[in-house]
């Protein structure tokens, strides 16, 4: 198990990194629903249709609706290809910029091509771009720099064609109307946009504070269970594991044993060179043990320089296997070389018996290494070879 000696912080996203995630979202958003109201377009052709057909010559209509259809057709084209490009929508702004300012245009061309042939038919199709723009206001929402570009030109286009109609005074009725309108609309979508904005922000802000409250969380859990001197499972952590295991076993039937393992003589280590190199040496051997175990077998420190090493599905005859190994493996090499620390482990091995409790598990462990210390140390015992 890694040690973290780091203290978990909480730190929220800067606001200016936010920022730039949230107008990056707004505007795959909005790109999504510009897509979504190119497809209804065409009921707004129909509605045009329908009002104009007894009132503006055909040829006029068609000529309005095949330039319309034509930067239609291109603008959903455009739309597809800039969506296949999925997560890198952003570097397409200005050719998806280009496909709201042609929608725009082309419904600000119905002004030259459609009015000024009767004056209800004019105020009509006022009515009608008031609705357009009205429509584009929630689908723009997040991204109002592009409303700003489509309902410009739509207006700018419309307002140029119905000024044009000669002695036309209702046109000029027409002009103002669907200005004030149009300027009322972007008063209130601004405020409004700005909220969705910085409601975008906020997801993004709750959604990476979760994310490292949940690392912190992991980082927390991990300190509470670990050893901060040498790395390991603690007391804390060791008695959950021998009590999940007990469990287990018992269930199953499988075998299941522990060891435990005093360094000998470990004060004199203390009181030779120090506290800092006894801890080097506890560290040491914590490593050295761990580097004679199987994956699936956990070593924890029990205290002082005691250690226990958890053996899941393991009989006792393997246990005093691995203990011998393990005894050897700390004797056979110092800890430190400078200073030049060596020492030798006295191991008890014990496996677990039906209806044992992991205290019960550890007390025998634990005579068995007192077993050891009484046998002259450096040894490995076991509490069947302390019954014979
Ligand atoms: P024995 O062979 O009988 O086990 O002898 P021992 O000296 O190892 O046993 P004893 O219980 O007399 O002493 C254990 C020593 O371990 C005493 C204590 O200072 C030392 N110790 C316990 N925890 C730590 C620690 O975290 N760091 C250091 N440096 N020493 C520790
Ligand atoms: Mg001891
Ligand atoms: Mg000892």
């Amino acid at each position: 198990m890694p040690t973290s000696t780091q203290e978990p912080t909480i730190r929220s996203a800067a606001p200016e990194a936010l920022a730039t995630v949230a107008l990056e979202t707004g505007f795959s958003q909005w790109v999504f629903a510009l897509r979504r109201t190119l497809f209804t377009t065409p009921v707004g052709w129909l509605l045009a249709m329908w009002f104009c057909w007894d009132r503006v010559p055909h040829q006029l209509i068609f000529i309005w609706l095949g330039v319309f259809s034509i930067v239609w057709a291109g603008g959903l084209w455009v739309l597809q290809g800039v969506i296949r490009d999925g997560h890198r929508l952003g570097r397409h702004r200005t050719r998806v910029l280009w496909v709201a300012g042609l929608d725009g245009f082309s419904w600000g061309l119905a002004a030259w091509f459609l009015m000024g042939h009767d004056p209800i038919l004019d105020a009509t199709l006022t009515a009608l771009l008031c609705g357009v723009s009205a429509v584009n206001a929630p689908v723009y929402v997040t991204f109002i720099q592009a409303y700003y570009l489509q309902a410009g030109l739509m207006w700018l286009i419309a307002v140029a064609g119905l000024l044009g109609i000669a002695g036309n005074s209702h046109a000029i009725d027409c002009a103002v109307g669907y200005s004030v309108f149009l300027g009322l609309t972007i008063y209130y979508m601004r405020a409004i946009a700005q909220r969705v904005l910085e409601g975008i922000g906020l997801q993004f802000a709750n959604a990476s504070l979760a994310e490292q409250l949940r690392v912190a969380l992991l980082v927390v859990r991990h300190d509470a269970a670990t050893d901060a001197l040498t790395g390991q499972g603690n007391r804390r952590a060791l008695d959950e594991l021998l009590t999940e295991q007990v469990d287990l076993a018992g269930k199953t039937g499988q075998a299941f044993s522990v060891l435990m393992l005093d360094i000998d003589f470990f004060k004199n280590i203390n009181d030779t060179y120090g506290h800092m190199i006894g801890d080097d040496a506890l560290r040491a051997f914590a490593q050295r043990v761990r580097e004679h175990l199987r994956l699936g077998d956990v070593c924890a420190r029990f205290g002082g320089e005691e250690f226990v090493v958890v053996l899941p599905g393991t009989t006792l005859q393997t246990a005093l296997e691995v203990a011998e190994r393990l005894r050897i493996g700390v004797a056979q090499s110092p800890l430190l070389t400078t200073p030049l620390v060596a020492v030798t482990v006295s191991i008890g091995a014990a496996a677990l018996i039906p209806d044992q409790t992991a205290e019960d598990l550890l007390n025998a462990a634990d005579a068995a290494v007192y077993a050891a210390k009484r046998g002259g140390r450096n040894q490995v015992r076991s509490i069947a070879a302390l019954l014979t």
